[in-house]
């Protein structure tokens, strides 16, 4: 069931949002060659805690194998949920970074790819291209709209550069739980899907490679990566729909 949130709602995911956006900044600010990944992840989770938040993806999962940080790092050909650690970032490789806060019991979720050092133009285009897909299916969230309307301006953002689009991965409501309905397709599927409406919060968040949209997930059960070993590139906005359109929600504003 998809819910609709209230307006005093919305105002809590808001507080959730600017956490999230708050903690991606941080560690853009920090990112760079020598330091560890689970050195940001210790910065963001301080960071959450001391906002009055808690870390929505630690403990987050099966009990047999719950995600153990509060960051997902992932590297390189890495597309989502990799786990912070000992490992050294390196110049040049792209670092996508998902974060994510419960508020008051209200989440936020959100991702950015970052860049260490200069990439080569094409690296550089794909992750343009990844963040400008998601502001299309932003924008194409209006009230009157169909879900389906926000998978196709994904898709047809993606599509001229010849990108891989994830497809076992996909965006999601989100209010009092990190994932609720519907699932937000960066692809079109052929189904128009809920009419959207005032009230409805999503995290959007396309998945796009520099090969094809096959992934796998690794041996530790979650770092999930291109098959073909590709570099991918992953953004993420949590979003309200409002009367006015689309409100982004993971912003510092
Ligand atoms: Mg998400």
């Amino acid at each position: 069931m998809v819910t609709r949130k209230s307006r005093r709602e919305i105002d809590k995911m808001r507080i959730a949002g600017r956490i999230v956006a708050e903690v991606l900044a941080l560690v853009e600010s920090e990112l760079k060659a020598g330091i560890t990944t689970g050195h940001l992840d210790r910065l963001a989770e301080r960071h959450i805690r001391s906002a009055g938040a808690v870390p929505s993806f630690k403990g987050y999962g099966h009990k047999s194998n719950p995600f153990p940080a509060s960051l997902c790092i992932s590297i390189d050909d890495e597309v989502v949920h990799g786990i912070p650690g000992d490992r050294v970032i390196r110049d040049g490789q792209i670092v996508s970074i998902d974060a994510g806060a419960i508020h008051d019991g209200w989440h936020g979720d959100g991702a950015r790819t970052f860049v260490v050092g200069q990439p080569p133009a094409k690296v550089a285009d794909l992750i343009d291209t990844t963040r400008l897909a998601m502001m299309a299916g932003i924008a194409a969230a209006v009230p009157g709209a169909w879900l389906a309307d926000i998978s196709g301006a994904i898709e047809d953002a993606a599509a001229p550069g010849g990108y891989g689009i994830v497809r076992q991965f996909v965006g999601h409501g989100i209010g009092t739980e990190m994932h609720q309905e519907p699932q937000v397709t960066n692809y079109r599927t052929g189904v128009r899907g809920m009419k959207l409406v005032p009230g409805i919060c999503l995290a959007i968040e396309p998945m796009l490679t520099l090969g094809n949209h096959e992934v796998e997930v690794k041996p530790d059960g979650w770092t999930v990566v291109t098959k073909d070993g590709s570099l991918a590139a992953h953004f993420e906005h949590t979003i309200a729909i409002t009367d006015n359109g689309p409100e982004i929600l993971t912003t510092i504003a």
